[in-house]
């Protein structure tokens, strides 16, 4: 049979990717958000898709079909989700009945604990699949006809991605053949170090609450909405460097408690800049200066919705709603099952449940009603740290 692979979600992400690998495979777009795999059919009709990549070239492509049915999975070899992270766990369950064994379902960017739920939502069936967990999109794309034409503005030159079972070796070349030269696809040794390393779960929240949240806002609307990474002035700084301070000994207590284990692609946000953003920053003498003289953030402003002419934050946008369930939730509850404190995490975490209404922690643990809502492994039932491990598919010498 032909080597088929699913794309999942109707963004711009997955509508590229759908583009990108049509090209080369059986390609099936897969889309369970309301009706949008038929509103994506009907625009595209018996047309090409047209995707233009970086430099101006423009590729035609069909995929197979786009469809709602997951009974597609049956067929798949590959899995690709590359859908805003809060959606992840609705494919899991859907595709799970269907999937065969050895289907890799590769997620792009996976955020943290991508690899604990799909373990929970597959339940018996997880021992048979191959999960991969990418750090982030390797392309910076926006569709510009909906359904029919898309752009790569640009493809990072490599990303990190873990597999889980580690074992699971060829999925990562597998994986490096469908995306082709770029990126370069850079093994890390375990998704745990992918979930711990997770940028966006540490500057998201933390530049809210350090913005707005109690310490410094008043609650008045502003003239303009602030800058968002030049902005960030030594308040945000000092929250910032606690909480990756804290999600630093999250990782290395995991290490000591769990030999032979791997973590040091979950680096600090520091040396995350430092990796990723290398010759773009005029001055990294700081985490402050590096976030302020990013090239590729000059501009980018603080979600802000505007009320008279003014502008108040947007305390719903996906910097709280989607990092903090899909990011520090999961750093959170870990930190709790290894022993960790985190006042500083807590302190957002509080915060900022309080802005996305969900109860996520009680009292300072967690134990609030909507954990199930979250990547907290707590949510998923798993409080102690050879269930994580077995979830984590990370073979311990416990
Ligand atoms: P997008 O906002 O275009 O995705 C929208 C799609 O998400 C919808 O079409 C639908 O398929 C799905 N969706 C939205 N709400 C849903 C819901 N309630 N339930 C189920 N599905 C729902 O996002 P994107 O640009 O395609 O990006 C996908 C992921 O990649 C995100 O996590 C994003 O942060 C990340 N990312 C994107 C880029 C980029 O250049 N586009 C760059 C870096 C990272």
């Amino acid at each position: 049979a032909d080597f088929t692979v699913l794309c999942c979600g109707g963004g711009n992400a997955a509508q590229v990717a759908t583009g990108l690998f049509s090209i080369r495979y059986k390609t099936i777009a897969v889309s369970f958000y309301a009706d949008e795999a038929a509103k994506w059919k009907a625009a595209l009709g018996d047309d090409d898709f047209e995707l233009t990549l970086p430099g101006g070239k423009v590729v035609k492509s069909k995929p197979h079909d786009i469809t709602n049915d997951p009974s597609v999975a049956a067929t798949a070899n590959v899995i690709l989700l590359v859908v805003p992270s809060h959606a992840h766990g609705e494919y899991f369950e859907k595709f799970a009945p269907y999937m065969k064994p050895g289907t890799i379902v590769a997620c792009m960017p996976a955020r943290s604990g991508g690899d604990i739920l799909f373990s929970s939502k597959l339940g018996d069936k997880a021992k048979d699949m191959i999960f991969c967990g990418f750090e982030t999109l390797p392309w910076a794309c926006r569709f510009t006809e909906w359904g029919r034409k898309a752009t790569i503005l640009g493809t990072k030159n490599n990303i990190l991605a873990a597999v889980s079972p580690a074992t699971a070796k060829q999925a990562m070349a597998k994986l490096q053949g469908l995306l082709g030269v770029n990126p370069w696809v850079q093994d890390s040794p375990n998704n745990l170090g992918i979930s711990l390393r997770n940028p966006g779960m540490i500057v998201h929240p933390g530049v809210m609450y350090g913005r707005w949240g109690p310490e410094s806002w008043d609650g008045q609307p502003k003239d303009e909405s602030p800058l968002f990474y030049q902005g960030v002035d030594e308040f945000t700084e000092k929250i910032l460097i606690e909480m990756t301070d804290e999600a630093q000994a999250v990782a290395r207590k995991a290490e000591q408690l769990v030999p032979g284990l791997d973590l040091s692609d979950a680096c600090t946000l520091k040396q995350w800049y430092l990796d990723c953003y290398d010759g773009q920053m005029t001055d990294t003498s700081s985490l402050k200066r590096c976030m302020n003289t990013n090239a590729a953030y000059d501009g980018l402003k603080h979600p802000c919705k505007e009320v008279d002419g003014k502008h108040m934050p947007d305390l719903t946008y996906r910097y709280l709603s989607e990092d903090v369930p899909t990011g520090l939730c999961f750093a959170k509850g870990l930190a709790e099952i290894i022993g960790i404190p985190t006042p500083t995490i807590d302190k957002v975490m509080i915060w900022a449940q309080g802005c996305i209404g969900l109860e996520i922690m009680v009292d300072g643990k967690m134990t609030g009603k909507d954990l199930d809502k979250t990547r907290a492994p707590q949510g998923m039932g798993i409080t102690t740290l050879p269930a994580f491990l077995l979830a984590s598919k990370i073979p311990a010498l416990l």
